[in-house]
């Protein structure tokens, strides 16, 4: 069964947005991607089952998002099928005193917020990161020293194992987090997260929002599409400070510059390609190698080919 077909047999019984040929730079806070050749927002578990059961069925390459703002993907786009978890599927539920089950499309910042308003502490210091409860999770996303995985005792996950679904629950131990990753691979789908969260003071944990957040606002491009930070720290160092230090801020390939506030973003300009950012990339590798002997490891996912430009 091709993707077209894998779209054909949703038609019907599939009640969230269904499309061909969608333009993933709409679903990227970089703004860049080529299409999906099928894109599915599924409007709740049934759905996501049902699709994923399409998609075992076929030969469809299979790539699930949240917010999109951790990858680049290739201006060909992606030649399988798409499936993104919004608020629709996006529900938070307080099972215990300071326990919360959450749905993987629900908003970081809606939980962030969620959490503050009912005097639970334990995510304040992750304010202000975008995406979705199950794209942190799954990368293990992290600011001030905090990361999510240290919240997290279970995560609901459906898997493609051939051509079956499973459905299982995976422990915070058995998740495996450590910096900004996991144990979970591509066709594992995060979709709901349990967590525990600890007694905190409504007003203190407010003011340490606004200050979090009044603290990316200084040091982030905000402004400008990006996907956050491009690389991953190496062990005691700074991705940033060592791009700082080789003096590529503001250092362009066609419409993606390295930005001028926080060396380790790259911004798009208006129409940069993810090509221009692949090659951006690239040379920005080459510099920190050649002048601090680093070398620098990506944070953000790439999607599909992109290349990279060597000239
Ligand atoms: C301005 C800005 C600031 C940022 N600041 C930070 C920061 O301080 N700290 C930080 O850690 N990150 C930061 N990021 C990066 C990014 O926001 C986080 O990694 C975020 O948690 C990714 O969530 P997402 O839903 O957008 O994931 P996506 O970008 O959609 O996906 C990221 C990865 O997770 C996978 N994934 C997504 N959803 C699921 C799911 N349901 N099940 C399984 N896998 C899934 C995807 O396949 C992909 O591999 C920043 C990004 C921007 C643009």
């Amino acid at each position: 069964m091709s993707v077209v077909e894998v779209g054909e047999r949703l038609r019907g019984r599939f009640s969230g947005i269904l499309g061909e040929a969608v333009p993933l730079a709409d679903y990227t806070t970089f703004r860049i991607g080529g299409p999906a050749a099928l894109l599915a927002v599924p409007r709740g578990k049934e759905d996501l089952a049902a699709l994923m059961k399409a998609v075992a069925e076929s030969d469809t390459r299979f790539l699930v998002l949240g917010g999109g703002s951790n990858v680049l993907v290739s201006d060909a786009g992606f030649d399988g099928a798409v499936v993104v978890l919004g608020k629709d599927l996006g529900g938070i539920e307080r099972i215990a005193k300071y326990e919360v089950y959450v749905e993987g499309g629900c908003s970081l910042n809606r939980l962030v917020e969620w959490a503050i308003e009912r005097g639970l502490s334990g995510l304040e210091d992750l304010a202000g990161i975008p995406g979705s409860v199950a794209g942190a999770v799954r990368m293990n996303a992290g600011a001030m020293g905090c990361e999510v995985g240290e919240r997290v005792t279970e995560v609901d996950v459906m898997s493609l194992a051939g051509r079956e679904v499973v459905a299982r629950r995976v422990t915070g131990e058995e998740m495996g987090f450590s910096y900004r990753s996991c144990a979970l691979g591509d066709d594992d789908v995060i979709s709901g997260v349990r967590l525990r969260l600890k007694e905190g003071d409504g007003d203190a944990l407010r003011s340490r929002r606004r200050e979090v957040l009044a603290w990316r606002r200084e040091n982030q491009p905000l402004r400008q599409p990006s996907a956050g930070s491009v690389f991953r720290n190496p062990p005691g160092m700074s991705a940033g400070e060592l791009i700082d230090r080789c003096g590529l801020k503001g250092m362009r390939v066609g419409e993606a510059m390295v930005s001028k506030k926080h060396a380790n973003f790259i911004v798009n300009l208006g129409g940069a390609s993810a090509l221009d950012v692949r090659t951006l990339m690239a040379r920005v590798k080459q510099e920190v190698m050649r002048a601090q002997g680093i070398e620098l490891d990506e944070e953000i996912r790439l999607v599909g080919e992109i290349g990279e430009d060597t000239r």
